[in-house]
């Protein structure tokens, strides 16, 4: 017993000034150079089954080294093969009952034995620079690891965990964030852009739909269109700074005024103000200032405001109450030959009897008044 504890003390001794991580029960003593000691005794081969005797003595639940290598003898004194557990750790040995380290393939799966101890691993553990999950049967996963709650991780064909990276599965793209877990239900900024993750994981592209009638937009690299115009089906929309789509709004872009309707499809033509009142959008949806439009066969004068001119002149034209102009005496004063006209006794024609105060005139049609030679008041006309 003296003996035991000693050589443990000295196991763990060199384990602190070695860095080498110690075993379970067995007291493994390791030599100067870090290589295992080599165990007093030797093997006996009985009825199919390996056994240690150290001074005629069988060993018991022990590690042996032998040749460098190491082994296990159980309780019973039998040299272990394949999975055996010491102390709740699993081990593997090989048909030869050497104990193994490192990468293990078997069943089809990976499994990792500690380099020093050769302790089975479990959970997550950094191997060679790499993170990999065993679980807590020691199977290296690989593909989408569920942590339960909607939450995940995902490891490679390799096994290393994937941090601070895409991944492809499907025909969806996902992102593992540095702490290892899928983003989900969340907006991240990845090399300045933005991308939006929904619910399942899955990268947002084209319409997210926030509820309410508001948008945000991802174009097909899932990065959020902030700023900018697009076009989806035939419309136009635009995504303000703030990434929402504008929607019932008029918006100065470039100097430019821009209506859009509650669907967030950006106006052209006509937009209503009520009451008669209009404005007037290009295809392009800049709302036309200071220019005459024809519509339907009309013409129509949208003032510096945007809005439309109506029952007013606009220089020489006139327009009626529903902005169309009307064809002018000056332009078109046949059509009018037969209407009514107040000539005054200057033998001026006016359109108005008021005109600049006139009180005495006659009334005739607006030929006879030209067969007679009279001419156009300037104000009227
Ligand atoms: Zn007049």
């Amino acid at each position: 017993m003296k003996k035991r504890v000693l050589s443990l003390l000295l196991a763990v001794m060199l384990t602190l000034s070695l860095g080498v991580s110690a075993l379970a029960d067995g007291a493994l003593v390791l030599g100067a150079d870090s290589e295992p000691a080599q165990t007093e005794g030797k093997w006996s081969y009985e009825n199919g089954k390996w056994y240690w005797y150290t001074d005629g003595e069988k060993v018991l639940g022990q590690w042996i080294v032998d040749g460098g290598k190491v082994y296990y003898v159980n309780a019973a004194g039998v040299m272990c093969t394949g999975w055996f557990q010491v102390d709740d750790v699993w081990y593997y040995a090989g048909k030869d009952g050497a104990r193994q380290t490192g990468w293990l393939y078997q069943g089809k799966k990976w499994y990792y034995l500690d380099k020093q101890t050769g302790a089975m691993a479990v959970g997550i553990q950094t191997v060679d620079g790499k993170e990999y999950d065993f679980g807590q049967s020691g199977i290296m996963r690989t593909g989408w690891i569920d942590l339960g709650g909607g939450d995940y991780r995902y490891a490679g064909k390799s096994g290393a965990l994937v941090r601070s990276n895409w991944v492809q599965s499907g025909k969806s793209w996902y992102y593992l964030k540095d702490d290892g877990l899928m983003a989900r239900n969340e907006t991240l900024t990845l090399d300045g852009k933005e991308y939006d993750f929904g619910q399942s994981g899955v990268m947002r592209t084209g319409w997210i739909d926030l509820g309410g009638g508001d948008y945000r937009y991802a174009g097909k690299s899932g990065a959020l269109v902030r700023s900018n115009w697009v076009q989806s089906g035939k419309s136009w929309y635009y995504l303000k700074d703030d990434g929402l789509m504008a929607r019932n709004e008029t918006l100065t872009l470039s100097g430019k005024e821009y209506a859009f309707k509650d669907s967030g499809v950006m106006r052209t033509g006509w937009i209503s103000l009520g009451n008669g009142d209009y404005y007037y959008a290009n295809k392009d949806g800049a709302r036309v200032k200071g220019q005459w439009i024809k519509d339907g066969g009309k013409e129509y004068y949208l003032k510096d405001d945007g809005l439309m001119a109506r029952s007013e002149r606009i220089g020489d034209y006139l327009v009626n109450d529903s902005g169309a102009w009307i064809a002018t005496w000056k332009s078109a004063y046949g059509c009018y030959d037969n209407a009514t006209v107040y000539v005054s006794r200057n033998n001026i024609i006016h359109r108005d009897s008021g005109c600049s105060g006139m009180k005495y005139y006659s009334t005739m049609t607006l030929a006879q008044a030209l067969r007679q030679g009279a001419r156009r008041c300037e104000k009227c006309f």
